[in-house]
């Protein structure tokens, strides 16, 4: 469950075992920019490779277009003009807030639209600086945009991949013989200029995004309709909670249409498959004043981190709001079928906070106080451990073999020999290994290893070594099953 200091527990273990920390340290640190080491790059991949089955399971098809966004596009998409936050100032320390945050932290859930409005809350509250306690007392616009500029041409980084696929439609469609619906999805780096990036991957200036932009014809599709196997947790736009399948949901119209009820089934069973703690997700829907510009609904998937409630992921309808506009400012015929315009679902994944909540969801503690990061065996970084019991009387270059093997079959093997067995166990533990394999006096004598499992620590002795090599997928060893699922 969700608890006080889990983040910042988890952000200790993350720098100190190679999952992610913050870039450029040695130069001071920058906020809101983040790295990943070896072990969250393993497992960042693992997600991306998960989230892009769950959709090509469904038709997806993938695209991949540049960072760098004509100005042209944007201000088509809307983004220029509106995609700007209401920024309050410290008079006292001069730092700097989103205003919506600071009235949410208040208790207030408004999403100011204007300078106008912002100054009003501020005359008619008093809302105190989280830094110095001083008064706030500025307000102003800030743009979510990083620009740039080559010759006379401006640039921007891409605040949200969507629009890379938008402006391809004429061509998608004709790869898809002029059929809807069309599913096509994109991951990469999203860029925003935020006010006051924090919590290490949780608010960053350049983050990892997961997009599909879901094509449907105007009257619908019956092709995708939930299973109505996933009950859910939905807090609705005017504060009830519900408790119930997503197909439920539809027929009582707390979800608008079956195609978005459809998806959002999709992105949960997604957010459970690679890890995510069930109990602690629940779909919250947008309050009119907080839809994005181009939404008339939208649907967040939430994980509940240190009692607050985090997004991870959007699910939006977007309409015929997009292909709308590129049609009115570039000219180019995005109509199918004569002058039918598709509408469009979205789902929208921040990657980096699927990751925080997974590492969350698994992060649990032994009775001895030692760390376990309990994740499912196919997202663990590194899926098996080579351990000689000793490094004396050749067990070392014995387990060098073995593993060597076992590498060239499963490459995401690791070998350690460093320190106490119990030692390394709790280092295999505390990144996620699922399983270790233990060379010792019997393996020198009858070929035989043991084989222990993360969160029972229980062990197998006597195992033939040839055994380890009898599947090519080791996860799906039946030697495997004497310790149950993970
Ligand atoms: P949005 O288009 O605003 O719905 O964003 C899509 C997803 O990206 C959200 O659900 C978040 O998980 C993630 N996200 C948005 N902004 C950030 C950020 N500044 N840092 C990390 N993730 C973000």
């Amino acid at each position: 469950m969700s608890k006080q200091g889990e983040l910042e527990e988890l952000m200790e273990i993350a720098k100190r075992r190679g999952f992610f920390w913050p870039s450029f340290s040695i130069y001071g640190g920058f906020s809101g920019l983040n790295d990943y080491g070896p072990l969250g790059s393993l497992l960042k991949n693992r997600v991306y490779e998960k989230w892009k089955r769950a959709f090509a399971s469904v038709g997806g098809i993938e695209i991949d277009t540049p960072n760098l966004t004509p100005e042209v596009v944007l201000k088509a998409s809307g983004h220029i003009d509106k995609f700007l936050d209401i920024a309050a100032e410290c008079g006292s320390c001069k730092n700097r807030f989103k205003l919506e945050n600071i009235l949410s932290d208040a208790g207030y859930e408004i999403v100011p639209e204007s300078v106008e409005e912002g100054e009003k809350l501020l005359s008619d509250h008093i809302l105190k600086c989280p830094r110095c306690g001083a008064r706030l007392d500025k307000v102003f616009e800030f743009h979510l945009m990083f620009k740039t500029e080559s010759g006379s041409e401006s640039y921007f980084l891409r605040p949200e991949t969507a629009q890379g696929i938008f402006v391809n439609f004429k061509l998608l469609l004709n790869y898809n013989k002029g059929k809807l619906p069309l599913i096509v999805y994109q991951q990469g780096k999203g860029y925003r200029n935020e006010i006051a990036p924090r919590q290490g991957l949780i608010r960053q200036r350049e983050f990892n995004m997961a997009e599909a932009e879901v094509f449907l014809p105007e009257e619908g599709s019956e092709v995708f309709a939930p299973s109505g196997n996933r009950e859910a947790q939905l807090f609705d736009k005017y504060g009830k909670t519900h408790t119930m399948d997503l197909s439920q949901a539809v027929e009582k119209s707390v979800i608008k249409s079956a195609e978005h009820a459809f998806f959002m089934e999709l992105i949960l069973s997604f957010a459970v498959d690679v890890g995510i703690d069930e109990t602690r997700l629940r779909f919250r829907q947008h309050r009119d004043d907080e839809l994005a510009h181009y939404s008339s609904e939208c649907w967040d998937l939430e994980f509940n981190m240190e009692g607050s409630w985090l997004e991870i992921t959007g699910i939006s309808d977007r309409g015929t709001y997009d292909l709308t506009r590129h049609m009115e400012k570039s000219g180019e015929n995005l109509a199918y079928e004569g002058n039918q315009i598709a509408r469009v679902i979205e789902p929208a994944t921040g990657v980096d906070r699927v990751i925080v909540s997974i590492l969350l969801s698994s992060m649990s503690k032994r009775d001895s106080g030692y760390n376990v990061m309990k994740l499912p065996a196919p997202m663990a970084p590194y899926r098996i451990a080579v351990l000689p019991l000793q490094k004396k009387d050749g067990l070392s270059e014995k387990a060098q073999e073995i593993f060597k093997r076992l590498r060239s079959m499963e490459p995401y093997t690791v070998y350690d020999e460093s320190g106490t067995i119990g030692r390394r166990y709790a280092r295999q533990d505390e990144i996620g290994t699922p399983y270790c394999i233990t060379v010792d006096y019997e393996t020198m004598e009858k070929n035989m290893v043991t084989i222990r499992e993360r969160n029972s620590t229980g062990q197998i002795k006597n195992i033939d070594v040839e055994l380890l090599f009898s599947h090519p997928d080791f996860l799906s060893n039946p030697i495997l099953d004497q310790f149950g699922s993970q």
